[in-house]
């Protein structure tokens, strides 16, 4: 679990009533040091209690809209959910394995996103940006070299 993260409070000023489903959901995501996806998270919090399927698929959706978590895309594959950036967890790109389909965080400091020239030249309103780096993994480049 993120030791800075009060994930009640995460959900109360987001204006979305803490109830014990939408916490599990929180600190699955939260403790977790990579994004998960929908069907990880099921299977996560089904270790331990009896949790419907839809139930979860229901709680990202609303997590995600109230901006308490964000969908990272991953190379058409299944969308990944990791926190929303907040006080404790800066904006950061994330990777893809375009082989495994692993989805990792960057450092936030990994690849600069220069917002202030993005409102020079666009004339809309920007809610999010999303960077996405794909590539290979770690783990792929190291099998890769092993065969
Ligand atoms: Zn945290
Ligand atoms: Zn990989
Ligand atoms: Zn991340």
């Amino acid at each position: 679990m993120c030791a800075h993260c009060n994930y009640q409070n995460l959900l109360e000023k987001a204006g979305v009533e803490p109830t014990a489903n939408r916490l599990q959901v929180l600190a699955v995501i939260g403790g977790n040091d990579a994004p998960l996806t929908a069907a990880e998270v099921f299977a996560t919090i089904g270790r331990f209690h009896p949790i419907n399927r839809v139930t979860v698929y229901r709680i990202l959706d609303l997590l995600v809209r109230h901006r308490v978590l964000e969908r990272i895309s991953s190379g058409g594959r299944a969308a990944h959910f990791g926190l929303a950036p907040n006080k404790y967890h800066a904006p950061h790109p994330h990777f893809c394995c375009s082989r495994c389909g692993a989805v990792i965080c960057l450092n936030p400091d990994s690849l600069s996103i220069d917002a202030d020239n993005l409102h020079k030249t666009f004339a809309g309103e920007v809610d999010r940006i999303e960077v996405l780096v794909e590539g290979i993994c770690r783990n792929c480049l190291k099998q890769r070299s092993n065969h």
